[in-house]
Parts: structure tokens; sequence; C-alpha cells
């Protein structure tokens, strides 16, 4: 690797790593820890670079996908790795808002982000886009799943190598979600949190790029799309609450960071958003230190169907829990059951098939709206980052099954019938 590869070009406007703790500053190279703190880096901007280039205008006029925002994005390249992530619907959610008493509820909808259907999509197109210009021809990361799935997919889109590791025990659509694009694929007995640290092993090894460990900062920075996709699909105008899912709590910083960019380049008015964050009761060491108001993060071991979203061990865990503080939001948790009940609430009533950290997310809303925690009136976005297809294993037993008929019309009409009479005896247990 030589220094001219290190260095952005002079369109580009990110420009240092830097100590989210102490504030050293360090080149654009593969790294995530602070030398002197071990803090976490993070990518630094240029904001007068950002204000002198970014438009309304400027953003509207690029690309269907998260490069539209290309400045705030730690690559330098022209022709970043663009596989259609991103610029996902935001829905407004008319149906679940009535069923819940809200008025103004939106849902963020990345189940049907591209190509594999999570808002991981997002946070990979540029660690890869950043690990080729750093000069890695071998990808990795260490995953809950979903991961796993866009760093095969969009590796082999750009043509680079790829291993990825997994816990032995995810469902079975996320491991085939992997296995089709032909890594090498690691199933690692233990949970995400041994499967972590062993990736970071190899990261000092084998000189690979990992996207969530060596490429963390700039991985992470591909969260923010989410904040400024629903600014822009708002109307440029930030929401009044957010609700997140919490894993290592990236992705609700990076909305934030996301939010506060807008603001500072002049994109959008100033306004108090507030974050509120959901996690499953099985596996919720943020949940448990907002509740305790600690400014430490206790660690679990996982056990919870929310398997995405299962990290015990949480990197952004303590910054999760300042911002839900300091914007006046919550991080709740919720049990397994509920996490079923969220992923039938939200496809009843919206259409739209969530995975279990999907659920999560509308349980939590669920339990914040029944606390008084969410004003009826204000602009409340939901998002939902995994499609429930490749968690199918979570609401087996929990669906209606098809009614098997005869190629008959008779078959059909007495099927139908049955079908109803079931129906109103369900309604009469319920009435009574
Ligand atoms: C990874 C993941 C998250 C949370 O990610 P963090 O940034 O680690 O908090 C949320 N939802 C889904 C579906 C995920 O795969």
């Amino acid at each position: 690797m030589t220094a001219t590869q290190l260095k952005p070009k002079s369109t580009a406007t990110f420009r240092a790593l830097k100590c989210k703790e102490c504030g050293e500053e360090y080149e654009l190279k593969a790294m995530h820890v602070c030398e002197y703190c071990f803090g976490p880096l993070e990518v630094a901007y240029d904001h007068n670079a950002l204000h002198r280039t970014v438009t309304r205008e400027s953003i509207q006029a690029g690309p269907n996908s998260i490069w539209r925002y290309r400045p705030f994005l730690p690559v330098a390249t022209d022709t970043p790795i663009d596989v259609g992530t991103g610029m996902t619907p935001l829905v407004q959610a008319n149906r679940l808002a009535r069923r819940l008493g809200l008025n103004k509820l939106y849902i963020k909808n990345d189940a049907v982000n591209m190509p594999t259907l999570s808002f991981k999509d997002r946070v990979v197109s540029v660690a890869l886009t950043r690990a080729r210009e750093l000069g890695f021809s071998t990808v990795s990361c260490a995953s809950t799943g979903n991961l796993a799935n866009s760093t095969a997919a969009i590796a082999a889109h750009a043509g680079l190598d790829c291993c990825v590791f997994i816990p032995a025990d995810l469902e079975a659509g996320k491991v085939m979600g992997t296995l089709i694009y032909s890594p090498t694929v690691m199933a690692v007995h233990g949970n995400y949190d041994q499967v972590n640290r062993l990736c970071s092993e190899v990261a000092n090894t084998h000189g690979w790029g990992f996207v969530n460990i060596n490429l963390r900062p700039y991985y992470s920075e591909g969260s923010k799309t989410l904040g400024y996709e629903v600014a822009e699909q708002l109307g440029w105008q930030l929401p009044d609450h957010i609700v997140a899912p919490l894993a290592s709590g990236s992705l609700f910083t990076k909305i934030y960071k996301g939010f506060r960019e807008f603001v500072d380049v002049g994109l959008v008015d100033d306004k108090s958003v507030r974050f509120s964050g959901a996690q499953a009761d099985g596996c919720s060491p943020i949940a448990q230190a907002f509740r305790d108001n600690r400014d430490f993060i206790a660690p679990v071991k996982p056990n919870t169907i929310a398997k995405s979203i299962a990290i015990g061990n949480p990197a952004d865990g303590v910054y999760a829990v300042d911002i839900a503080r300091k914007t006046d939001g919550t991080i709740e948790s919720v049990s397994d059951a509920e996490i079923i009940d969220g992923i039938k609430l939200l496809a009843e009533t919206e259409g739209i098939f969530t995975e279990t950290a999907g659920g999560t997310t509308i349980a939590v809303l669920k339990k914040l709206v029944e606390a008084g925690k969410v004003d009826p009136d204000e602009t409340t976005v939901v998002y939902i980052t995994g499609n429930g297809l490749k968690t199918q294993e979570a609401v087996q037993g929990y669906v209606g099954e098809p009614l098997t008929i005869e190629p008959k019309l008779d078959s059909f009409e007495h099927a139908l019938e049955r079908s109803r009479t079931l129906d109103r005896l369900e309604w009469q247990q319920v009435l009574v």
C-alpha cells in the first residue's frame, strides 16, 4: 500500500480518523482503535468543504442510492460500488398508527434494501468501496447474519475475495443468503462476541479488510444515510422522534450524526429529535445500562430469537445511552413473545414482513405508546432494518395454515364457509 492510496483526492471531504474519546487524529488507513487511549476512531470531515459543495439540488441530482450523499461518506472515488443500496421507501403507516393511537407514524423500510434486504447493505457498500481504495483484495466480517449476506453479495459484485465468520446456530435463511455467493464461510461454535474476538485476531495476522473491525470507522458512516434519507423524504425536515434497534449501537449513533450533519451544513432546520432504542430482553445490555442510569455497559450472554441484534458486548453501547439520554428518548427491551407479536402486527397492518429485529422495534414502539412516551401528534419514524423471509423460524407455528382443497368449486366453497365459521368463533372468543 502506498501513501498516495491513503490520501483522498482533493475533491474528498473526509480528512482524518479521529478518536471519539481523546481527539487524537490519524491517517485515513485501516484502523479502528486509538493507540493512546484505546477509544474508537471516527471519520472527520472538512465541514467548510461540505458547506461549499453540497446543496439540496446537488443531492437530488445524484443517483437514486446512498451515493447521492457521497460527499458525506468516507470514499475518494467518483465511481463507488453502487448496487442500488439505499433510497428505500418511507411509508406513512396509517393503519399501524390507528391501531396504536398515533397520528403521524412512518416506517423507514430497509426490509427491501438492495441487494440483500437489510440495512447492512448501506454500511457494506461504503466499507467495500473504501477497502478497494485501500488496496485490500480479501474482505471479511464478524456477523450476526445480515452482515455476512451483504459482505458476500457486494464482494461478489465487486470481484473481491471474501471470507465471513458467523455463529454456527444462525437461521437457515441467513446461512443460505450467504452461501449462495460462494464466499468462504466460517461457522463458529460460539456466540457473536466470541466470533468477533476471533476475527480481531485474524485481522491482525492475515491483512484482510474486516468491514466491522479494521474498516469499522468507514463502515459505520454508511448508517448515516438512514438519517439523510429520512430527512430528505420528509421534505427536508427532521422528525420529532425516531425508534431504532440496537445491536452494537452503531446504527443508532450514526442516524444521530447524520441528522446533526444535515443541520450543520444547512440542509435542514435545527430541531430536537428524540432517540429511542429497542433491544430484546434476552440481549439487552444497552437497555439495562439506560435503566440503571449507568455510564458503562455490563456485557451479557445473548439468549433471544432476535439473533441479528444479539451482541452481548456492544462497542457503541455507551454512546447510544448518551444519545437517548440527552435527546429525552429512552431504551427499552421486549420479550421474544412480544417480538413475534410485533412482526405479526407490522405484517397485518402495513403489509411489511420484517425479521426479528423489526419485530423488536415495533414491540418497543407499542410499549412506549402504552407508557405514554410517544406523543400521538409528533412525527415518529420507526426503522425497520431487515426482512422476515430470512428468519422464518421465528414465526413458524405462529401463523395460520393454508386451506388445502381439491381443484373443484364445491371444495373451495366448503373450505371458505368453514374458515368463516372459524373466524366468527375466534371473534366470539375475543368478545367474551
Ligand atoms: C446489524 C443489525 C442491526 C443493528 O446494528 P448495529 O449498528 O450494530 O446496532 C439492526 N437490525 C438488523 C436487522 C441488523 O442486521
